[in-house]
């Protein structure tokens, strides 16, 4: 899932300075998971709004923001609602989700939230960096654990060597991934594949920007 945090009200409020009427969209997706941009966030930030003097002409969410294309019409016709009635619209979708809304109406579009990474949900209160999209997925030889996201250097063969008891010695409070792969390939009687060698990335596949195209 593509992460968010909700931006500094003082920022939101600074970006949108130059506007009367303010439409807030939330998105369900992404940022309603992370419970930073969802549609309750986007009521708060709207009460905020009001508070500084704001009107707020609306605030709803399309469901996915980054689907756009793909909502039946109703849930489309918002965007136009938000374009009709207001002076911007404030996204709390991310970074993708917030451009399409933008590509889609004549008035300009502020966002709320900043985008992360890519990751995974823990305990219903904590999200974690998993994969940085690098086009080139190596998991299949690492024990299903990525190392290019959640080894701060990006070592694909092996450690660097600093851990210290087991903790990555760039950040110590998370474990060195490398001893998470290796554990992982133990159990899964797998050791040799350590002896592999992952040819080095090649960063071109992660040349922005990228684009996937569908078979028929
Ligand atoms: S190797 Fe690349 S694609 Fe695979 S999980 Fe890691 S960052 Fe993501
Ligand atoms: S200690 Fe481990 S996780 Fe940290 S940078 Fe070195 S190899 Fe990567």
């Amino acid at each position: 899932m593509v992460t968010v945090r909700l931006k500094p009200v003082e920022e939101i409020v600074k970006s949108l300075k130059p506007y009367r009427k303010v439409f807030v969209i939330g998105c369900q997706l992404g940022s309603g998971r992370c419970k930073n941009g969802g549609l309750r966030e986007a009521f708060k930030v709207a009460g905020y709004l009001e508070l500084h003097g704001f009107k707020i002409s609306g605030v709803k969410s399309p469901g996915g923001t980054c689907i756009l294309e793909r909502l039946d019409s109703s849930d489309r016709s918002l965007i136009k609602e938000a374009e009709s009635s207001s002076d911007a619209i404030l996204s709390l979708a991310c970074g993708a989700g917030t451009q399409l809304i933008a590509e889609n109406v004549s008035i300009p579009v502020v966002t709320g939230v900043n985008t992360l990474f890519i990751g995974v949900e823990r305990e219903r209160k904590y999200f974690d960096e998993y994969c940085i999209a690098c086009g080139e997925c190596v998991i299949s030889e690492t024990g299903g654990i990525c190392p290019v996201a959640r080894c701060p250097k990006s070592l694909v063969n092996g450690p660097c060597g600093g851990a210290i008891a087991g903790k990555c010695e760039v950040d110590p409070s998370i474990p060195c991934i490398w001893y998470r792969i290796e554990n992982r390939l133990r159990e899964l009687c797998s050791l040799e594949t350590l002896k592999k060698r992952v040819p080095l990335k090649d960063y071109r596949a992660s040349v922005y920007p990228r684009r996937l195209v569908l078979e028929d």
